[in-house]
């Protein structure tokens, strides 16, 4: 029996995870739900799962939630802010973490459970952008196992070989990594009409049902961006190794391509079920509720290039990364900054790689080895950001 704590337990992600989890009450129990907004989610969660501890990160009336938790869970606690966050994620009775918290508001505790060397399930991708050096030596200081839970690097580690962390990309005879991505809702919409794209039309990706940040990033191809430095640091490869396609049915989650010529792909439904029933059975497979792929029902699988006049977002992100230091950490808080405005209906569509361009010109060299540093950093793009937008960019 796995202890587990899920992060972001009201998002996309979280309701999924416990999707699964309620499908083996004999191999997964549940130690710690979190909210960040979402109390009457957490709520009736709780009253499922019957969590040591449930966390409310965002403003709340404790007295309030703690009355309305007795009615439902008597034996659960209550926690709050970033510090019961860190002590969910790194309690000493949890085995396995599940981080999928939207944004670097994820950080802290995500580093926390790697420190703690439990098994984490990296749904939160920024957290890695944001510091993933930090991050990924600290799952070696502490032993910990990170398992992809994007489902493009779910799939790429499906694809590889056992001894690849011993053996690396090269002595592996890899040539390539190929990152799929559907392009969004905005693929082939006229260049000249992006900018008047609603937050309703970016929020309504054609293939998958996921959270309006990570949506937004979808139509701008951010979310490819920073999936590129994600697998950079997950995998210990330089950008030159991944080569992004897109690939609209989003059947093919992503492909490794070796030497001789193999190229070995993961297949399957769009559903974030499968990535988070592999990760948390991982290495054995359990069911997850997902239906097996018809291929008699698949009528093709088409490929092209991204085109970065569409996708200036995905330009920048590779960008980031090759200029280095702090560069992912300033473009992701720009990032995240102008995705909210977007959302708020205070910035156009197009203006998000505008924000993100003009901070990470502001921001040039940025730099930091500590986590302390990398916040800072964080803080100033920000302010930066929201500046820009106040400017009316
Ligand atoms: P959602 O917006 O659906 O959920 C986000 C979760 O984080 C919610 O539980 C929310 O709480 C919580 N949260 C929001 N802000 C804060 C904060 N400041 N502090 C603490 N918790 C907070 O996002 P998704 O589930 O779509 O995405 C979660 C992560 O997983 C992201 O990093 C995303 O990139 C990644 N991911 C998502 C995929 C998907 O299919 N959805 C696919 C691959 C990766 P509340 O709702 O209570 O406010």
């Amino acid at each position: 029996m796995q202890k587990v704590t899920v992060l972001g337990a009201t998002g996309s992600i979280g309701v999924n995870t416990l999707d699964v989890i309620k499908r083996h009450p004999d191999d997964f129990q549940v130690y710690a739900l979190t909210a960040h907004s979402n109390i009457s989610l957490l709520l009736q969660q709780a009253e499922e799962f019957k969590p040591a501890y449930v966390v409310v990160s965002g403003d709340h009336d404790s007295s309030e939630v703690e009355a309305k938790l007795a009615q439902v869970s008597s034996d659960t606690r209550l926690l709050s802010g970033l510090e019961g966050l860190v002590e969910v994620a790194k309690a000493s009775e949890v085995d396995v973490v599940m981080a999928a918290i939207v944004g670097a508001a994820g950080l802290l505790p995500t580093l926390a459970a790697a420190e703690s060397g439990k098994k984490v399930l990296l749904a939160n991708k920024e957290s890695l952008v944001v510091a993933g050096k930090l991050m990924m030596q600290a799952v070696r200081d502490s032993g910990a196992t990170l398992l992809p839970i994007d489902s493009e690097h779910n799939a790429i580690f499906q694809c590889l070989p056992e001894s690849y962390a011993e053996q690396g990309f090269s002595a592996s005879g890899i040539q390539k990594i190929l990152l799929t991505g559907s392009g969004g809702p905005f693929r082939t919409t006229p260049i000249e009409e992006l900018d008047s794209m609603t937050p309703e039309q970016a929020c309504a990706h054609p293939n998958w049902s996921m959270g309006r940040k990570i949506s937004v990033d979808s139509a701008t191809m951010m979310n490819k961006g920073l999936e590129v430095i994600e697998a950079c640091h997950l995998f210990d490869i330089d950008t030159d190794q991944i080569e992004v396609v897109l690939h609209p049915q989003s059947i093919i989650h992503s492909m490794v391509s070796y030497a001789d010529g193999s190229v070995l792909a993961q297949m399957g439904q769009p559903d974030m079920r499968t990535p988070i029933a592999h990760a948390l059975s991982w290495p054995q497979r359990i069911e997850s509720g997902v239906e097996p792929l018809d291929f008699l029902a698949v009528s093709q699988l088409s490929f092209s290039a991204p085109d970065f006049a569409r996708y200036p977002c995905l330009k920048l992100a590779f960008d980031a990364y090759r200029q280095g230091g702090a560069m992912p950490t300033v473009l992701n808080a720009a990032n995240e900054v102008a995705v909210a405005a977007f959302l708020d209906e205070e910035i156009s569509f197009m203006q998000i790689a505008v924000i993100n361009e003009r901070t990470m010109v502001a921001m040039e060299g940025a730099d930091a080895d500590s986590i302390n540093g990398l916040i800072e950093i964080d803080q100033k793009a920000r302010s930066l950001a929201l500046k820009a937008i106040h400017d009316k960019v």
